[in-house]
């Protein structure tokens, strides 16, 4: 409060300096030109006049410019009161707070950015909220099949033996990819992930992950096809998180191709960049889906990919993998029962 009082004082002295020196100056002026120009008898007479002239003309402006700045101040404290308001209700939890737009250009601007700012916070609150709730939702399944479990082997109803134990240490696994999913996520959106950037040929790294991936798609009837040219591809990027996206793509296409179906891996220079594709016959993402593969917890589809074991983040982590290394990740797909192409670009070396 003690800068809007300064504020206001200040604008009022300023005010009063330009009045007072403004008289001044007149008088002297009106002095000079009454002596060279008026009888000596009537000098006094007109002196009066002119001083009573001025004086009146100065209490006007001074009231009138008084007046003016009292308006002004109320105008903008009257703003910032406003502003600086919504802020406290915003601190404390009220998101959906926002202060009313000023029709003056100036103050306009600084209301229209505190509720940009305002929506973005609101945003922010309700991904939170979201997660949460995905979090709580995720880890129920895995939990009521161990409960089950658990209660069964109390009951009777289940039979004490080996198979039962390796039934509940499925449910655990799930539950310990989803926290190590989740530990991972939290670690790359917050940007920690300590990258470990190197020059080596891309092909090396997309073989590797095929031959790791073989078992699943032997499992799966499924067919695999890698063909790169001889030359290496070079990227500058760290092979380590290349192969952890690989793999992530690859194990999904795996997941949603039906039997006899087929993967084609490419990589391929572009002029600043290398991509490499990769491609399945299988189910397909309906446009409706493919805007959102991306974000947490999302899944086309959530019955079949629950239980696939999927957890809807990996595509999350694989893209700010990619975007960590300078990279990108896309998606696309012709629809239901079309099949998929996700496109991976990574900075070239060199
Ligand atoms: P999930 O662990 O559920 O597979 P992801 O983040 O890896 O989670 O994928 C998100 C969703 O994107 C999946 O649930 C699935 O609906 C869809 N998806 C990902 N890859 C493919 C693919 N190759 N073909 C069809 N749908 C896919």
């Amino acid at each position: 409060m003690r800068f809007w009082r300064q504020l206001r004082w200040q604008m009022i002295g300023a005010q009063m300096l330009v009045v007072v020196v403004g008289v001044v100056t007149l008088n002297l002026t009106a002095n000079i030109l009454i002596e060279q120009s008026i009888a000596p008898d009537q000098v006094a007479t007109v002196r009066t006049a002119v001083v009573q002239a001025l004086t009146v003309a100065a209490v006007a402006a001074t009231i009138a410019g008084l007046t003016t700045s009292i308006l002004l101040v109320q105008v903008i404290l009257r703003s910032l009161r406003s502003i600086a308001r919504s802020s406290r209700r915003i601190a404390a939890g009220r998101y959906d707070e926002r202060v009313t737009v000023p029709a003056s250009d100036e103050l306009r601007a600084v209301a229209e950015s505190f509720n940009q700012m305002a929506e973005a916070l609101e945003q922010i609150e309700q991904r939170r909220i979201t997660m949460i709730g995905n979090v709580a939702h995720e880890l129920r399944t895995p939990l009521a099949g161990i409960e089950g479990y658990l209660e069964g082997l109390i009951d009777g109803v289940l039979p004490n033996t080996a198979d039962t134990f390796l039934d509940m240490k499925q449910e655990v696994r799930r539950l310990r990819r989803l926290v190590d999913d989740l530990q991972t996520l939290s670690r790359v959106e917050a940007g920690q992930i300590a990258l470990h950037f190197t020059t080596f040929d891309v092909n090396d790294v997309i073989r590797r992950v095929v031959a790791q991936i073989q078992p699943q798609v032997l499992d799966s009837c499924l067919q695999v096809q890698f063909a790169p040219d001889q030359q290496p591809i070079l990227v500058h990027a760290d092979a380590d998180r290349v192969a952890q996206i690989l793999l992530n793509l690859l194990g999904n296409a795996v997941r949603y191709t039906p039997e006899g179906g087929c993967i084609t891996v490419r990589s391929e220079l572009n002029n600043d960049n290398v991509q490499v594709i990769v491609e399945d016959t299988g189910i397909g993402i309906s446009a409706e889906h493919l805007p959102f593969i991306f974000e947490r917890f999302y899944r086309a589809d959530p019955s079949r990919a629950r239980t696939s074991g999927g957890s809807g983040i990996g595509l999350t982590i694989t893209r700010h993998l990619a975007w960590a290394m300078g990279g990108d990740i896309s998606a696309a797909s012709a629809g239901i029962g079309k099949g998929s192409t996700f496109t991976l670009t990574l900075p070239r070396a060199g």
